[in-house]
């Protein structure tokens, strides 16, 4: 059976009509920093930043199936067997999994399914994330705000320490950040990077994921250049909204749910480590479920 790209309600599919998909990044208020009022109960954290809400869809077009840049122009023009210069990724699987915005992944490109957490580190969640996965022998990838990182470096020790993969979430989660000009943007990626090896020296870095999933084509090119590629997802169960109501149990039940539903080999999926007890509630259910059909792994 096809999935849908990702999970959407009919409100986010009429709302993201011409632009993509809720995720991962404060709609109303791009400051990381600031209050964001669709934070349900308070969070177990003793961070004062409280979670984010994302609420709304994120500026980028739409994916778009026609976007990749695949097709090269460096075929010889005489004809001579010049071996055809090779993109830096895979070409063969390059439409299936660059359908995220800006032509960033969608997919793990091998049939593991990677499950990736954003916006830590968090000195309670993130913990608890690692001793989960750490009993469960299963290895994600954290997609980590900056100064999250140079608040708690020991975390990022212990996620890199743990076998789990690295990904650069910029360094206050800026939801524009893909708007501003390279030279922002590029200082963004690397401050951000730096706080991280300082925590981790010589880390690998690989990824880059847009708060919000908000990556534009600048976004993409300023991570590539360091290195990056560029993460979106194709399952987002929605573990950051929380709708007004909306019970504890009845949140852990909709990421289960949209987990269980959409996922599929090879997709990247999206959660939170950052300000999300009902995450790693969910994910204990989650883990046992997905190991017995997939192939958990960290993007590599
Ligand atoms: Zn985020």
């Amino acid at each position: 059976m096809r999935t849908p790209k990702v999970l959407m309600t009919g409100l986010t599919l009429a709302l993201a009509g011409l632009a993509g998909l809720a995720g991962c990044g404060t709609a109303v208020d791009p400051s990381w920093v600031a209050a964001a009022p669709a934070a349900s109960s308070a969070p177990a954290t003793t961070r004062p930043t409280p979670a984010h809400s994302h609420s709304a869809a994120p500026s980028h077009p739409a994916a778009s199936a026609s976007s990749s840049p695949s097709s090269s122009p460096s075929s010889d023009a005489d004809g001579a067997d010049v071996p055809v210069s090779v993109d830096p990724e895979p070409t063969k699987t390059k439409e299936q999994h660059h359908g995220g915005p800006a032509n960033s992944l969608m997919k793990t490109g091998q049939a593991g399914v990677a499950l990736t957490f954003d916006d830590g580190p968090d000195p309670v969640q993130t913990p608890k994330m690692l001793d989960l996965l750490k009993k469960t022998h299963v290895k994600a990838t954290f997609c980590l705000v900056g100064q999250n990182v140079a608040a708690h470096p020991d975390l990022v020790r212990r996620i890199a320490a743990e076998g789990h993969t690295l990904c650069n979430h910029t360094w206050r989660h800026s939801l524009t950040l893909g708007k501003k000009n390279a030279s922002v943007i590029r200082a963004d990626l690397q401050r951000t990077n730096d706080a991280i090896r300082d925590a981790v020296p010589g880390a690998e870095i690989r990824y880059m994921r847009a708060p919000g999933g908000n990556f534009t084509p600048e976004f993409v090119a300023q991570a590539r250049e360091l290195g990056m590629t560029s993460i979106y997802w194709q399952v987002d169960p929605r573990d950051w909204d929380h709708p007004s109501g909306e019970s504890g149990d009845a949140h852990q039940a909709k990421v289960i749910h949209g987990v269980k539903q959409h996922v599929s080999k090879g997709a990247i999926v999206l959660s939170h480590d950052y300000a999300q007890p009902g995450t790693i509630s969910a994910y204990e259910t989650l883990i046992p479920w997905l190991k017995q059909r997939y192939t958990l792994i960290a993007l590599p």
